[in-house]
This record gives C-alpha cells, sequence and structure tokens, in this order.
C-alpha cells in the first residue's frame, strides 16, 4: 500500500521503517525538507500542515493516511477521515486535557479531581493546573501549593486551563495498545516511565510488573480504545499508587515509551501500527528480555559516545540536524537478564 504520514519527525521515521519491510512505499508531508522521515520515504512533500492543497495532493497519492502527533488540523483530518484509521475522536479528545478527563469519567475510569480554571475557583490544594490544549513535555503548566502560589503563576489570559489535583503517584505507567479493524486488541508490556524535568527520560520494563495493576490499566485501556473506535496504537499514561491506577492523558500514535518495543518484544508498537492500519491482523507482543530505553537530549552528545563503547546495546539516531538542549535526538534500548545488569549499563552510559 502507499501510506501517507503527516509529521516526519521521529515517530513517522520508526513507522516507515516498520513499513518498509512489508513492501509497503511512504509518502511523508512535513514543513521541514530535512526532518529525520524526508530522506527516507519514498516521496517527501514539504508543506504546512493546513495547506489543503498539499494535504490533497498526499492524499491523492496514498491508500491511507496516519499522523505522528496530534497538532493536525481537525477539520482537515474530518475531511479525510474515511482514509484515516486513527480517526478524528482520538484527536479531538486528546487535544484537550477536560474532553479527555471527562472521557474517563464517563467510562468509570478513576482521574485526578479536577475542574474548569474559571475567575480563580480552585477548589483543592495542591494542585497543577494545565492549559487544555497546546501543552506537552510539561509545557504550560503550574504546581501550586497554596493561594500565594497562584498570585506568582503567570497566566495566559487568553488561554482556557484546567486545575487538577496533585497526586503523590509511586511511579507511572503507560499501556501502549494497538486495535485492529477486526476488532483485536493487544497490549504491549507495561513500561515504568521515568520523567527528567517533564521529558521522559527512560522507560524500564520487567517481567514483573504487578499483575493486579497491569489488569487495571489494561482493563481501562480497552474500554477507552475501543471507545474511541480507535484502529492503530496508541499509549495511555496513568499515576499508580499502591494498586490505584489514575488516568492521566492519552496521545492517539505510537509513543515514546513504547520504543523499547523495537528490539525489547517480538513486534513493535510500529509494526503493529502498521498492521492495523493497513488492515491485517495485529500480533501478540511478547517480552524478549527485561528492557530499558534511554532517550538522548540535544545535551547528551557523551551518552552516544559512552553507547559507541558498550556492548549489546542499540543506538537509534533520528537523523535531526542540530543538538538542541531538550530536543529529542536518538534513543537507546538495552536488553538484560537481569535488574542489576540494566542499572549497571545505564550508569556506564549516562556517566559524563
Ligand atoms: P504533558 O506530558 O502533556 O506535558 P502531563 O499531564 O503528562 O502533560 O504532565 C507532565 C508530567 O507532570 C507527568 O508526567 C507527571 O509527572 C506530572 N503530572 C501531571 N499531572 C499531575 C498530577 N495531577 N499530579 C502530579 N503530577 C502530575
Ligand atoms: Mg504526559
Amino acid at each position: 500500500m502507499n501510506i501517507g504520514i503527516i509529521g516526519g519527525g521521529q515517530l513517522g521515521l520508526m513507522m516507515a521503517q516498520a513499513a518498509k519491510p512489508l513492501h509497503h512505499k511512504i509518502i511523508s508531508l512535513d514543513p521541514n525538507p530535512r526532518c529525520p522521515l524526508a530522506s527516507f520515504s519514498d516521496l517527501h512533500i514539504t508543506a504546512s500542515y493546513n495547506d489543503l492543497e498539499k494535504i490533497e495532493y498526499l492524499v491523492s497519492k496514498s491508500d491511507v493516511i496516519t499522523y505522528e502527533f496530534e497538532n493536525v488540523d481537525l477539520d482537515l483530518i474530518s475531511k479525510f477521515e474515511k482514509l484515516i484509521p486513527q480517526g478524528r475522536r482520538a484527536l479531538e479528545i486528546s487535544k484537550n486535557r477536560l474532553l479527555e478527563k471527562e472521557m474517563a469519567e464517563k467510562l468509570g475510569i478513576k482521574t485526578a479531581k479536577f475542574h474548569k480554571l474559571s475567575d480563580e475557583n480552585i477548589e483543592f490544594y495542591p494542585c497543577i493546573i494545565k492549559t487544555t490544549t497546546g501543552g506537552y513535555d510539561g509545557k504550560g503548566q503550574f504546581v501550586i501549593s497554596n493561594k500565594e502560589d497562584l498570585k506568582s503563576a503567570d497566566f495566559d489570559i487568553n488561554k482556557e486551563y484546567i486545575v487538577e489535583e496533585y497526586i503523590s503517584f509511586d511511579y507511572e505507567a503507560s499501556v501502549i495498545i494497538t486495535r485492529d479493524s477486526f476488532g483485536k486488541i493487544e497490549c504491549f508490556p507495561t513500561p515504568i516511565n521515568n520523567h527528567k524535568n517533564n521529558i521522559l527520560n527512560t522507560s524500564l520494563v520487567t517481567k514483573d510488573f504487578p499483575m493486579i495493576v497491569k489488569k487495571k490499566m489494561e482493563e481501562y485501556s480497552k474500554k477507552i480504545i475501543e471507545n474511541l473506535d480507535y484502529i492503530g496504537t496508541m499509549a495511555i499514561e496513568y499515576f499508580i499508587t499502591n494498586e490505584d491506577v489514575i488516568f492521566n492523558e492519552l496521545a492517539p500514535r505510537p509513543h515514546n515509551s513504547g520504543h523499547y518495543s523495537i528490539e525489547g518484544c517480538s513486534v513493535s508498537q510500529f509494526e503493529n501500527h502498521i498492521l492495523a492500519i493497513t488492515n491485517e491482523v495485529i500480533k501478540k507482543p511478547v517480552l524478549l528480555n527485561n528492557t530499558l530505553m534511554l532517550n538522548i537530549l540535544g545535551q547528551d552528545n557523551t551518552y552516544i559516545e559512552n553507547a559507541k563503547k558498550t556492548n549489546n546495546i542499540y543506538l537509534h539516531m533520528y537523523g535531526k540536524d542540530e543538538f538542541i538542549t531538550n530536543r529529542k535526538m536518538g534513543h537507546i534500548t538495552f536488553l538484560r537478564n537481569d535488574l542489576e545488569d540494566i542499572n549497571q549499563t545505564l550508569i556506564h552510559i549516562t556517566k559524563e
């Protein structure tokens, strides 16, 4: 098939890397002619994401279309919805934190207490205030402990905000889940996610993730993906306290916390995404060994040098032109029999 990909970043690139061995052709659309996917796709269209004429050109060249990020224009997606298995609804919901949490509530899924911010009417402290749309990697968020904090928060009066109860969670974990056009659903082994400066730093996947928590997370995630009538791979983030599972947010696309699956599982999040959107049956992912994925940001040059001197690791560089602080440049994955080895390898790669 000819697969059109809107967005030429690393997610688009890794989708294409999974699609090519399955004999698909890739047409990419991104404003940057030197984006990671451009040199790998069969045809690259340099255009902004709301350039209707260029999107129509992409559509004319593609049998199916996928997007790799949430900032796609909803009206455009509506226009070509039949060609986009991920659909419109998942995008609409995930673009707005209020809609996202309301959906979870309706489905009987636990969330942090929340309400819309109007006239600074905060119902609980401590809380975290986030823009309802457009935020990512912790951008547009304020942690507020009391009324005093509120005075110093630098809100943008043109934006809408959501107030969420601050959760003192034990850890964060995500479900990477795929649904195909036959209604079959598969969940990937659960990564535990650690963030640094609100950006994902590591995802650790082990064989001994608590079963009760995993079951609850997967039950919630299946409800969500079915309710959204979504086809493809998506990620759903949760906070975990003891055995309590609290929904945080969803991303209607393959996700950074699922990159580990490229080498860590019998099938990757990208391959299952491609299978799903091309009307094939998805595969059951099996964890091959304890796996750790480490992100490489613009300031992490030493990781690359150290990684090159380390045995049995997989280094992925996305081919971005400029190393900029906090920009995701690549990632490293490694599989080890025991967790102590995972820690040692991580220390080795991240040492100065
Ligand atoms: P985004 O990833 O879109 O920037 P998130 O809602 O995932 O936004 O928030 C970023 C990070 O902030 C989370 O991964 C988590 O560590 C922290 N965080 C978000 N919401 C809460 C909350 N209600 N309580 C405690 N920590 C939170
Ligand atoms: Mg998040």
